[in-house]
């Protein structure tokens, strides 16, 4: 296969309620379905995506089949930024595993409700693409995380862990795993 320059980043996308085809010029773009009319939605597209990108790797055994929560769960937990969260929020009744697994179910519908922003990279199908996941309103991200545990004393100290460890700035590009 030759190697694609990013000028064609033009992908097709099947619609999952009727099946039809939906042509993107740039993935992540929002469209309606011109079938159906129901709305692409920037999750579908991610998993279509991924799919795709195991396809031809499927065989290799140094990768690990990623899914949307894997992926997700992997950019809002880089950088130190999981294990900050949950020290910010310090649920009583819930441990790192289960509290991981909760966001990252939040931080999807966050996707798609629109306070989390999911950015594609060019070209969603090479070796290692970059995918950048922002919160770009950190109150009704709080808000998501507070309903989730309701036992904790939501007072402005939590507030402002949340909104910190969400904030924080330590945005290194690279999201492979560094061998120490
Ligand atoms: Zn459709």
């Amino acid at each position: 296969m030759p190697a694609s320059k990013s000028v064609t980043s033009k992908i097709d996308f099947s619609c999952p309620h009727c099946g039809a085809t939906v042509a993107l010029a740039h993935a992540g773009e929002m469209k309606n379905c011109p079938s159906c009319r129901q709305k692409l939605t920037r999750v579908v597209q991610l998993d279509q995506l991924l799919a795709r990108w195991w396809e031809p790797r499927r065989w290799r055994a140094d990768l690990v089949k990623p899914s949307v929560p894997f992926l997700i769960e992997r950019l809002w937990t880089a950088n130190g930024q999981g294990v900050r969260l949950y020290e910010g929020v310090s649920p009583k009744y819930t441990n790192y595993d289960i509290f991981r697994n909760l966001v990252t179910r939040l931080m999807i519908s966050g996707i798609d409700a629109g306070w989390a922003e999911l950015v594609f990279p060019d070209d969603p199908l090479a070796e290692d693409p970059q995918y950048v996941l922002t919160i770009v309103d950190s109150e009704r991200f709080a808000e998501g995380v507070e309903k989730l545990f309701p036992e904790v004393d939501w007072d402005e100290p939590v507030q402002v862990a949340v909104a910190e460890a969400v904030a924080a700035p330590a945005k290194k590009a690279k999201s492979k795993s560094k061998k120490r």
